[in-house]
């Protein structure tokens, strides 16, 4: 597999030009066959109501009711010695406490037994494109930075997972399989039918982000800290990439969220957007709930993957690819 993609990858290097975002990803020669319908139906969702996502010491969890408040205590990862939440080493082996600690409101679903959680994102504005913080790995293409106002909505706190998308579809394309893992190998085609029977089993309105959704609150919207990544400036505690994946995606959520809550928006695997791609687009950009041009040959895909080097995972960095493109390394994020 190494090997392959070694291969794959010097292809679209030899392929590439400088302005050629499309070969970013390596190319697959061999499309996969097209989605077939699902058998069986899928039964209705089941809205829990008020549901808070809890990310505590590395795991995902979900309560309903109050807003559970900090713990009092830290398990140790190494010899499970319970310490006071306050303290940073284990007071019996020593060993570093992990303390992630992450509260956030998130609307759960069920389809066909498979939960999955959107985090409300609160509408406001941010700078979206080439801002300071990104640094000397941008392209022209995130030029100008620019002003975007953006109205409230929901994001999946996760990329769609495998599960979600065999109980949605009735089939599993991906090629890291893993109920946990996120689905790849989905053409923007594919999403748009696998959102078309999720909408017809849910009765909602679910659908790809908008690249200035998608870009916002991975910038964690009104709680940015203005990080290069989703989440930290320090790449490996956000995402999979290349120099920590092991050639592979990985279970979605195993590490640490961004300042809304949400997981694996640098790396792991690419985000399809909404929009068709246009990259000069971001000089005649409307400033509010822009929606990319109204024609184009790419759809937007955002966030980098676990094939991707530190700077393709930035907050502000963008591909494209035609819509029946199917990677090893592409999937999705849901919006509502
Ligand atoms: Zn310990």
């Amino acid at each position: 597999m190494k090997r392959y993609l070694l291969f794959v990858l010097l292809l679209a290097l030899l392929a590439a030009t400088p302005f050629d975002v499309v070969a970013q990803k390596g190319r697959k020669t061999k499309k996969t066959t097209k989605v077939v319908s699902s058998k069986g139906t899928l039964s209705p969702s089941q809205p829990a109501g008020k549901t808070w996502a809890v990310y505590s010491n590395g795991s995902l969890s979900f309560t309903m009711g109050a807003k559970p408040q900090q713990p009092s205590q830290v398990d140790c990862s190494s010899c499970n010695q319970k310490n006071t939440f306050s303290s940073n080493f284990c007071s019996n082996c020593g060993a570093k406490l992990k303390k992630d600690f992450i509260v956030c409101e998130a609307e759960r679903f069920t389809v066909n037994g498979v939960i999955f959680a959107m985090v409300p994102v609160q509408g406001g504005t941010f700078t979206m494109g080439a801002t300071s913080e990104q640094g000397s790995d941008v392209w022209d293409h995130e030029k100008p930075a620019h002003k975007v106002t953006v109205s409230s909505f929901s994001i999946g706190q996760t990329e769609v997972t495998q599960e979600l998308w065999q109980a949605v579809m009735g089939n599993n394309p991906s090629e890291f399989k893993g109920a946990k893992r996120p689905v790849e190998k989905v053409s923007w085609d594919d999403c748009q039918e696998f959102l078309r029977k999720l909408n017809a089993a849910t009765g909602k309105h679910f659908r790809l982000p908008t690249e200035a959704e998608w870009e916002y609150a991975a910038r964690g919207g009104n709680l940015s800290k203005d990080y290069k990544y989703s989440g930290s400036n320090s790449i490996g505690s956000v995402a999979w990439y290349y120099d920590n994946s092991g050639s592979q995606t990985h279970p979605v959520a195993t590490k640490s969220p961004n300042e809304l809550g949400i997981f694996d928006m640098s790396g792991n695997v690419w985000e399809w957007c909404q929009d068709w791609y246009g990259d000069k687009y971001y000089g005649s950009s409307p400033s509010s709930n822009p929606i990319g041009p109204s024609s184009g040959s790419y759809r937007v895909n955002r966030g980098g993957s676990w094939f991707s080097d530190a700077g393709v995972c930035r907050v502000s960095s963008r591909d494209a690819d035609s819509p029946d493109y199917r990677f090893i390394n592409l999937g999705l994020r849901l919006a509502l």
